[in-house]
């Protein structure tokens, strides 16, 4: 998974929180745009004019890889509905080849050509809603996509996704059936947290079950157990490494996590099924404040017997530019 925040949007720099419940799948709708794009497209403000909507979801997801452009607890502005207080939002880029007609009706899209691209990003999406899920503990109940959203009165009315997986003969109920095996089958693993989403500077660990640095590799010494390790390299030339079959990362410095210091570390690919995440590479260093954590020192004017004197005031407050509020105690 690549990170990189969308610091232009106004929505990041609102900088609200929210506590999330839950998953919200999108689709672009923008034939041939992948995930990487997007950052330029929309890494702008629409209150400086640089934009024409406002609107900013938390990952872009494709066919080869995964953006997040918001932090996961940041508000985002996707759903057109409280959603956005409650879900995090995920949009799945469409595939370029077709074109859209009048309103969300595909023109031109052909299944089966289409279908290699559908199936990798759909599994892309479902690797990062486990992902999601196992990081907040949730289960597939807690993912809907934005037509169930509307249905729900939680979203505004779009048909995403809708509109497109079943013509691939998916659904969101076999979405979340796949979400529901792959997260059962990454609980059942020990260490329950299975991340296939690292990204270069994570700290790691190896899973204690763990015998060898990928299937059919050499054998785990013990003290490589014991240490913490930095992901060096997440691809090589570009693409994702496998060995005997399995995703591998590159393991390079070991890490003293109490005093950050580095030291030569094993230098192996070692598959990602073996890996913990102890600490995610760290977070962008630009810090936009949320204006809630503001601090602000109240200052009392006055003690009323009678609340039209404290109206009063309040009014000479007003009238002075002051904001004031009256307080029954
Ligand atoms: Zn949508």
């Amino acid at each position: 998974m690549k990170r990189k925040y969308m610091t232009e949007n106004d929505c990041y720099q609102s900088g609200r929180k929210i506590n999330p419940k839950g998953i919200m799948i999108h689709s672009t709708a923008v034939p041939g745009v992948m995930a990487a794009a997007w950052f330029s497209r929309w890494n702008k403000s629409y209150l400086k004019g640089e934009i024409n909507r406002q609107v900013c979801v938390h990952a872009f997801v494709d066919d080869q890889e995964v953006w997040q452009y918001l932090p996961w607890d940041h508000r985002g502005w996707h759903a057109g509905g409280t959603a956005n207080d409650t879900h995090i939002g995920i949009e799945i880029c469409e595939p370029g080849g077709f074109s859209y007609g009048k309103g969300v009706t595909m023109v031109g899209y052909d299944a089966a050509k289409q279908e290699a691209y559908f199936r990798r990003a759909w599994k892309n999406t479902i690797n990062l809603c486990v992902f999601l899920c196992e990081k907040y503990g949730w289960t597939e109940e807690n993912i809907i996509c934005h037509s169930e959203g509307a249905k729900r009165k939680i979203a505004s009315n779009h048909a995403d996704v809708m509109h497109w997986f079943p013509k691939h003969k998916e659904s969101m109920d076999t979405f979340r059936k796949e979400v529901n095996k792959a997260l059962s089958r990454a609980l059942e693993r020990e260490g329950k947290q299975k991340v296939g989403l690292f990204q270069e500077g994570d700290i790691v660990e190896i899973i204690d079950s763990a015998k060898l640095y990928y299937p059919g590799g050499p054998l785990i010494p013990e003290w490589v157990k014991k240490e913490y390790h930095k992901v060096l390299q997440v691809t090589s030339n570009g693409k994702t490494v496998t060995k005997g079959g399995a995703e591998c990362v590159l393991l390079g410095k070991k890490v003293n996590i109490q005093n950050r210091k580095e030291s030569d570390g094993i230098m192996t690919w070692v598959d990602t099924k073996c890996l913990r995440v102890i600490e995610l590479s760290s977070q962008p260093t630009k810090d936009v404040r949320p204006p809630e954590e503001k601090q602000y020192f109240r200052v009392q004017v006055g003690a009323f017997t009678h609340r039209e004197h404290a109206q009063s005031m309040v009014d000479k407050l007003k009238r002075a530019g002051f904001e004031g509020i009256i307080q029954v105690h």
